[in-house]
């Protein structure tokens, strides 16, 4: 069997990304030398090729898997993805259509309802895998859009009288502004919503809004709630988000690409508390699920609708599937589909629920235990969540120096963030390798360098 060879390369794969630098030292130059050995004139063994990019991986990337990458949402991966990803590719089972390949899509089907089950929503719920977080929050504005206005199937933004606008707030992804971009709504129509001081998005003030929109003939359509937001990681008020979309006919879609993962531990799904009354909802597998690129969901509780944006009709394809089985081909942006699900399936499967959970809920705890180590040391936390994602500074710090500090020393992979205007240092718990002695280290490291630093300048300046 695949996994029997997979398992001890991976084993060692992880132990020497695990031990080794994570910041790489790399030059566009040196990699593009190599690359030149490879004109494609002389064929080349596989096995020499393939150890070739093996070694291009570990010598010039960032180690997103490393227990001391804190960043932006890649994850460590287990061995369920290494042997999920080999089986896709190995039997390469087309998911366009149920008859192709049955085996395939009934796996996705049946981890996405399961997942629906946890969100709380419907059991008639519309689900697929989606190449990640950007292309699920795609499909939510176009399915809102044909839901919002019936001849905008046919006749497109030209055939509405009024033109459609939307709303995110001002710490949402900025896939948005893209997606309004590719729609032909185009970026004015993205409506951005003043953040509180909390970082969450402001509900008089979309309101407000919504309603001198109304007033100037524009036509509202959808808002987005995020539950974890990137830079900060708040999570939008998803309850009263739900009231007013209701009370307005609007459709409410919420971003949880990174928090949604929450929804399965008992002790923080109550944060996601609202987001069984959303239309639409995007989360990323490959994300806090701890699971490899790229496997996004979205989920919509309106199957009629996506079928309706989706819809589509090819003499070439296999006979069409009955109500019970449907092709996803005809009910989600891709035709060709990769059999991404798979490695979500295998990854629940070898922990179960209780394993999933404990993973976050450990994650969680150390970013508990990063916020409380900081704050110990003389750090200010600038960000208020229940998510593992820490946004701090310090008094005098320079945020690019200490950034520099941090990759020089191979501390620990940061990155940089604008908070309430301030640029902060942000850190996210994003490995379950990550242990305590690991948060503990870091910040003895990271305080000792911001210090060196600060006296440094110190000195310079007096000098
Ligand atoms: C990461 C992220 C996205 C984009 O997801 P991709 O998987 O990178 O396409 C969208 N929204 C939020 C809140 C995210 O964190």
């Amino acid at each position: 069997m695949l996994i029997d060879r997979l398992k001890d390369e991976f084993r060692s794969a992880e132990a020497a990304i695990d031990g080794g630098p994570i910041y790489p030292e790399a030059s566009v130059a040196e990699i593009r030398e190599l690359l030149a050995r490879y004109d494609f004139r002389r064929a080349v063994p596989l096995e020499q090729a393939a150890a070739d990019v093996e070694q291009m991986l570990r010598r010039w990337q960032v180690q997103v898997t490393h227990p001391r990458y804190f960043g932006l949402f890649n994850p460590s991966v287990r061995l369920a993805s290494v042997v999920a990803d080999a089986l896709a590719a190995t039997y390469n089972p087309q998911l366009a259509a149920w008859r192709t390949s049955p085996a395939a899509i009934e796996i996705e089907r049946h981890t996405l309802a399961w997942l629906a089950d946890k969100f709380g929503l419907p059991d008639e719920t519309a689900a697929s895998f989606t190449g990640g977080g950007a292309e699920a929050n795609l499909s939510a504005v176009v399915a809102a859009l044909t839901q919002a206005f019936p001849n905008f199937d046919e006749k497109g933004l030209r055939g509405l009288p009024n033109a459609p606008v939307f709303y995110i707030s001002a710490e949402a992804h900025h896939s948005f502004s893209k997606i309004a971009h590719m729609t032909g709504l185009g970026r004015d129509a993205l409506r951005t919503i003043p953040a509180s001081i909390d970082l969450k998005m402001n509900v008089s003030a979309l309101a407000a809004k919504v309603a001198q929109d109304r007033q100037r003939g524009f036509a509202p359509f959808l808002v987005v709630g995020t539950a974890g937001t990137t830079a900060a990681g708040a999570i939008d008020p998803l309850p009263e988000l739900a009231r007013f979309c209701r009370e307005e006919k609007l459709w409410f879609h919420v971003d949880a690409a990174w928090g949604g993962a929450a929804i399965v531990s008992p002790a923080l799904r109550a944060h996601l508390s609202g987001i069984e009354h959303a239309d639409s909802i995007t989360c990323d597998a490959h994300k806090w699920f701890s699971v490899a690129m790229g496997c996004g969901m979205f989920f919509c509780r309106r199957p009629e609708t996506v079928a309706r944006a989706f819809r589509a009709e090819a003499s070439y394809m296999p006979e069409k599937a009955d109500a019970e089985t449907c092709d996803p081909y005809t009910h989600s942006v891709q035709w060709s589909r990769r059999f991404a699900g798979l490695k979500l399936f295998l990854t629940l499967a070898e922990l179960g629920e209780e394993g999933q959970a404990k993973a976050i809920e450990h994650q969680a705890r150390l970013g508990n235990r990063l916020r409380e180590r900081l704050a110990a040391s003389n750090w200010t936390i600038v960000n208020q969540t229940p998510l593992p994602l820490v946004c701090f500074t310090r008094e005098g710090l320079d945020v690019s120096s200490f950034l520099a500090g941090l990759r020089e020393g191979q501390i620990a992979w940061m990155s940089e963030a604008g908070v309430a205007g301030a640029s902060v240092v942000r850190a996210c718990i994003t490995s379950f390798k990550t242990t305590e002695e690991d948060i503990d280290q870091v910040v003895r490291q990271i305080t000792r360098l911001a210090e060196e630093q600060r006296t440094g300048r110190l000195a310079a300046a007096e000098a």
